[in-house]
């Protein structure tokens, strides 16, 4: 589903160019688990925002969904994330003025894709939200609202969900339940699952994970026994 060849990317502010990614080489299975874990300033950040077309790489392949992502224009990218991808972050970005439903249903409206088998109400359901539907983001706690944006992004259906740390702005209880249904997702909706994360213990629920350092992988493990997000040592 995914392969990278060869990808760089650099940032250029002035005179200044810093090598992010130096060289990255991989091919990702439709319907795993995969956790980019690596320490802060590794480019697991950048790693994530080039497969999922929020950002070019400056030189190299991106196949995703069987397109090139190095090689479409910007608008064509916008509709290619549109239609496949689905986000979701440390901060949740819900609408403060918008319910919970309200809020997944700004995803609905965005995509071209609908989620055709799963309403709203069976969405909430599978994420345990279905007595939260109408409460604003002010009344409900941040793992609640990161559900929310799970919902958000699953409206569309995507083929992939990536997610950039997100359980950074919660506790451990709340984290775990956001991590149980991150994984319950990929394995009843087949999603194709792409965490990132800097805690080696929650990585341990991936069934892939790749290790960044410096810009490259410096290690590619591949988890027979996926760890259980409740007994995840948080620490
Ligand atoms: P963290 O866990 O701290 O978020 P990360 O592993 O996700 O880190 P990135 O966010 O990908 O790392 O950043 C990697 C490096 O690239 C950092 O040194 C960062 O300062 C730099 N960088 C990231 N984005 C930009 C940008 N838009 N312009 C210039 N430099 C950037």
């Amino acid at each position: 589903a995914i392969e990278l060849k060869n990808v760089k990317k650099s940032y250029i502010s002035g005179d200044l160019e810093t090598q992010v990614l130096k060289g990255i080489d991989i091919v990702l299975e439709k319907g795993d688990f995969i956790v980019i874990l690596g320490p802060s300033g590794s480019g697991k950040t950048t790693f994530l925002n080039i497969i999922s077309g929020l950002d070019k790489a400056t030189s190299g392949d991106v196949f995703v969904l069987g397109s090139n992502l190095s090689l479409l224009k910007d608008s064509h990218l916008t509709k290619f994330r549109r239609k496949n991808v689905g986000f979701i972050f440390q901060q949740y970005n819900l609408l403060t003025n918008l319910t919970a439903k309200e809020n997944a249903e700004v995803g609905e409206n965005l995509s071209t894709n609908k989620n055709e088998n799963f309403s709203i109400e069976k969405i909430f359901e599978t994420i345990g939200m279905t007595d939260q539907l109408n409460k604003y983001p002010h009344q409900m706690s941040g793992g609640q609202q990161q559900r929310v944006s799970i919902a958000r992004a699953l409206t569309k259906n995507p083929s992939i969900l990536f997610a950039d740390e997100p359980t950074g702005a919660l506790d451990e209880e709340m984290g775990r339940k956001v991590l149980e249904i991150l994984v319950k997702i990929n394995r009843e909706f087949k999603t194709t699952m792409i965490v990132v994360t800097h805690n080696p213990n929650i990585a341990k629920i991936g069934h892939t994970i790749i290790h960044i350092k410096n810009g490259l992988i410096d290690e590619l493990t591949h988890n027979a026994n996926p760890a259980d997000p409740s007994t995840i040592d948080w620490s």
